[in-house]
């Protein structure tokens, strides 16, 4: 929640609904929509630069495979990590696609292959947060997640090391100063507490196979703030939310997407209202911040 008692918008990769998810115009526009926080995927390229990209590999998001003809692993996949700043610096960044290459992952959204996009580096994106926290006088926070820490420790990179360096660089070192730290693996977040301390707010991110029960809660408060469940996770059935809140943990659930209802929702409107209304979820990770906002501010 913020000050005012209503829930955070975290726009999930950006203004994604709109723009090329991780692009910095993306960025800059859900800022300028008034989200609370903007997201950060943090991957590592193969000279130890820090990345705000979602896949480990390239494919769905860029033209790799017509630049770097023969530089795909035996999978097939162009790897983030297999890759210089240099080289990925000449990508153009494109709508996500599909991963059997049938199409556009969401067709409605900014055409495929049009623009000129690339990927930023994390110290990049910090700058342009920052920068327009100054210019605007309105402070967008920074929500960063540590993508698959064990895949980048196998190819001798410490990811979460790294990124917390970063952050701390920036600024960021405790919840005042507006940031959050989010993964999916706990034993990395255990990690990040153990090494960075109890400041550090730490969002311990839930897949729908993930334990919920009250004693795994209870285990997750003792070293994050927070979780971040799949919305089916948390709604229609409430329980969740009623056990992390005995455990005082914040509930950012993930991810509202207006084009992309899930099962038995007809309307964005639908969706949004149980959440904010009834489970009243500290935070929403969202690809339409400007439309999450509006809701916000329309029921008051
Ligand atoms: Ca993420």
């Amino acid at each position: 929640m913020t000050g005012s008692g209503r829930p955070v918008v975290i726009a999930h990769r950006g203004a994604s609904g709109y723009l090329p998810e991780h692009t910095l115009p993306g960025k800059a526009l859900a800022h300028g929509m008034g989200a609370d926080f903007l997201e950060q995927d943090v991957v590592a390229s193969s000279d130890g630069q820090l990345l705000v990209f979602h896949d480990l590999h390239l494919d769905q998001l860029t033209d790799v495979g017509r630049q770097f003809p023969g530089r795909a692993r035996p999978d097939g996949r162009h790897y983030c990590i297999d890759f210089s700043l240099q080289e990925l610096r000449t990508l153009t960044v494109t709508e996500r696609q599909r991963g059997d290459g049938s199409g556009p992952r969401f067709p409605a959204r900014f055409p495929a292959n049009t623009g000129s996009f690339r990927i930023p580096t994390l110290e990049e994106e910090l700058d342009l947060i920052q920068g327009l926290n100054r210019s605007t006088g309105r402070r967008a926070g920074v929500y960063a997640e540590i993508k698959a820490p064990g895949w980048h420790t196998e190819h001798r990179f410490g990811l979460g090391d790294r990124l917390l360096e970063t952050l701390r660089a920036f600024g960021y070192r405790t919840a005042a100063d507006g940031f959050f730290v989010q993964c999916f693996c706990a034993a990395e977040l255990r990690r990040v507490r153990a090494r960075y301390g109890g400041d550090v707010p730490l969002i311990q991110l839930l897949d729908d196979a993930g334990d919920v029960s009250r004693e795994a809660l209870a285990a997750i408060a003792g070293y994050a703030q927070g979780i971040g469940p799949t919305i089916g996770m948390a709604w229609p059935d409430r329980g969740l939310v009623s056990r992390a809140r005995e455990s005082g943990l914040l509930i950012h659930p993930y991810t509202f997407r207006a084009d992309d209802l899930p099962e038995g929702f007809r309307t964005f409107t639908e969706l949004l209202t149980p959440f904010i209304e009834l489970l009243e979820v500290d935070g929403l990770f969202t690809d339409f911040p400007d439309l999450v906002i509006a809701h916000i501010r329309q029921r008051g």
